[in-house]
């Protein structure tokens, strides 16, 4: 269960903004670009306008702390098996209909009633508290909008030999990107879908920003794996989704893990649940395009596993968050065949 805490508050200055009059700034962390007036609160109700200054409402605000398997973020592919740190504050600057993290990512600062506040430090003296414990991962809600924060821990993470672990929603600018790769050793950034109007219709964003996200990542060499939620009737379409696999493929790397993971019905939609056929059809048309798939969110785990891409075998089987290293040596080759595998 996570461990919640009891309500301090704090602000500090935001990063990535430009005053743009004598009381309207525009934030320019992420691609919504929100003018704000004196006293108004961008779309991720966490960032706001105070005296003309551009003041992050969550800093070290945790809503929630947990260790947790690696692989429950999911990250397939680096320390399987290992802990991380997991760390959440609240807000988002996409509203999905279907958020699954909705009573900690779509509130603001005076609806976070129940939070505690921590320093970077005292993150740090956490996640080292125990040894099977890799590092820390910024999670829960979106990352990106707190960002200072999360920018502050993960540069003394990396000071202290620790992991970072980012998962989220992509939507990010480039540069506020580029000045956190250097510290993020993984990424696990969500591709809800590869229709623009989708985006617009369920998320309040837009796919260009999120594409370019991935490939900035992608460029800079950081382990990236991909999450899609499949909805029926929202974007498990197949022509679409083997256009994205496609692209995936070619702009990304065929080992660019992609993990599948089943609708269940959350937040403000309320369809049924994802069919396990219509799961099983996509797991099939990814898995011609890509080395590894995952489906996540089902009884079967037997599409949890790793298996070599050039031998089949498995090399990583998972239940549950049972780990069993089966046929990896230790350059990270498989066993059986010798194949060089994307695991670090
Ligand atoms: S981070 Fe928040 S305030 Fe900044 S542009 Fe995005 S939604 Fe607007």
């Amino acid at each position: 269960m996570p461990i919640i805490f009891t309500h301090q508050l704090t602000m500090q200055e935001a990063l990535f903004y430009k005053k743009t009059d004598t009381s309207t700034i525009q934030c320019q962390l992420c691609p919504h670009f929100c003018q704000l007036a004196e006293g108004q609160t961008g779309q991720c109700r966490v960032r706001k306008n105070i005296g003309n200054t551009l003041i992050t409402t969550n800093y070290g605000k945790l809503t929630v702390m947990n260790f947790n398997p690696i692989e429950k973020k999911p990250i397939y592919h680096l320390s399987p098996g290992k802990q991380v740190l997991s760390v959440g504050l609240f807000g988002c600057n996409l509203h999905c209909k279907f958020c699954q993290n909705s009573s900690i990512a779509q509130i603001s600062a005076s609806e976070a009633s129940d939070t505690k506040n921590y320093k970077p430090e005292d993150i740090i003296k956490i996640a080292k508290s125990r040894t099977a414990n890799i590092g820390i991962a910024y999670t829960y809600n979106e990352p990106s909008i707190y960002y200072e924060f999360m920018y502050d821990t993960a540069k003394l993470a990396t000071a202290n030999r620790l992991s970072n672990i980012v998962v989220s929603n992509g939507y990010i600018n480039h540069k506020p990107l580029e000045k956190l790769l250097p510290y993020i050793d993984a990424f696990n950034i969500d591709l809800k879908s590869f229709d623009d109007i989708f985006y617009k219709q369920l998320t309040s964003s837009t796919l260009a920003p999120v594409l370019n996200t991935l490939q900035q990542i992608a460029e800079a060499n950081k382990l990236l794996e991909i999450t899609t939620l499949i909805i029926p009737t929202k974007n498990d379409n197949q022509e679409i989704f083997t256009e994205m696999v496609a692209w995936i493929s070619e702009k990304l790397g065929r080992n660019t893990p992609l993990h599948l993971s089943r609708y269940f019905p959350m937040y403000k939609l309320k369809i049924n649940s994802t069919p396990l056929k219509t799961l099983s059809k996509l797991y099939q048309i990814a898995k011609k395009h890509l080395n590894y798939v995952y489906v996540g969110n089902v009884d079967d785990t037997s599409a949890q596993n790793t298996y070599c891409p050039n031998c089949s075998h498995v090399v990583i089987e998972r239940n549950a968050y049972n780990i069993k290293i089966t046929g990896i040596d230790s350059d990270m080759n498989c066993d059986f065949c010798g194949h060089s595998l994307t695991i670090f």
